[in-house]
């Protein structure tokens, strides 16, 4: 954890546009060390959109972003060290599917931090052993059901040490009984102190893990509150709305 006051994540007056198509509207956010920060709202809202722009994957119009006290674009540092900053799992898993679970956790750290191969494979086996997957080290991607590539997704992500970790809908393309098996994933790594930010339509983990939930629509931040008040008196009608639809 962080020891000042600063937020490990610092969204100020984002903009976002595609062309002349405006994704993102002044958005503001603070994510302090430790916290779990859900984002919620329908499809086409630009939740992947601000998520992709926190890991540089994607290039902001105007405003700042800044993971702990550094600015994008910073000067000096190499764009693959910056990202690894903020570590993201896809809705998609993206595992490389000719490399084993152990060989697509130690990949980054290998190419992209310089460590050995051995330390990086000894980290890894920790690593898939914390995502319930010990045993599953020299299975390929398509031996691994959709919730344990998921897993070895996340083991991946954390390879790479990230100071935050971006979650896009990490449940949205699994099999409803291999839902659960992620999240506990996501709730274990919150206990430990991992500061997340997490796009999901899973309101039950949005209620039991969320320090605050994010409600976006149109590219714009509607409302920012706890979950206790989020889901029994959402502030915004367009929260309201959104909630009679998904519960
Ligand atoms: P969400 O994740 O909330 O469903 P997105 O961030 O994917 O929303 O999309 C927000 C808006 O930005 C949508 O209107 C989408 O069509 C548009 N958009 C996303 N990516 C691109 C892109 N690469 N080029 C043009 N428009 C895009
Ligand atoms: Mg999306």
């Amino acid at each position: 954890m962080s020891t000042s006051a600063e937020p490990l994540v610092r969204i100020a007056g984002v903009n976002k546009h595609f062309g002349r198509t405006q994704v993102l509207h002044d958005i503001d956010l603070d994510v302090a060390a430790g916290e779990v920060v859900v984002v919620i709202g329908p499809s086409g809202s630009g939740k992947s959109t601000l998520c992709r722009c926190v890991n540089r994957l994607e290039t902001i119009t105007s405003g700042t972003i800044a993971i702990d006290g550094v600015p994008l674009p910073a000067e000096g540092r190499q764009l693959a060290g910056l990202r690894a900053d903020a570590g993201m799992v896809f809705q998609s898993f993206n595992l490389f599917a000719h490399l084993t679970a152990l060989q697509n956790v130690v990949l980054a750290p290998v190419k992209v931090r310089g460590r050995s191969r051995a330390d990086a494979e000894s980290a890894g086996r920790l690593l898939l052993a914390r995502v319930g997957l010990a045993d599953k080290a020299d299975s390929y991607p398509a031996e691994l059901s959709g919730g344990q590539q998921q897993r070895v997704a996340i083991a991946r992500a954390l390879a790479m040490d990230p100071k935050v970790l971006l979650f896009d809908e990490p449940t949205s393309a699994l099999d409803p009984e291999m839902i659960q098996e992620v999240l506990d994933v996501l709730v274990e790594l919150a206990a430990e102190g991992m500061t997340m930010i997490v796009v999901t339509h899973e309101m039950g983990f949005a209620r039991k893990a969320a320090d605050r939930v994010v409600f976006m629509d149109e590219g714009r931040i509607l409302e920012i509150s706890p979950p206790a008040e989020f889901f029994t008196s959402p502030r915004h009608e367009r929260s309201a709305d959104f909630l009679s639809k998904v519960l």
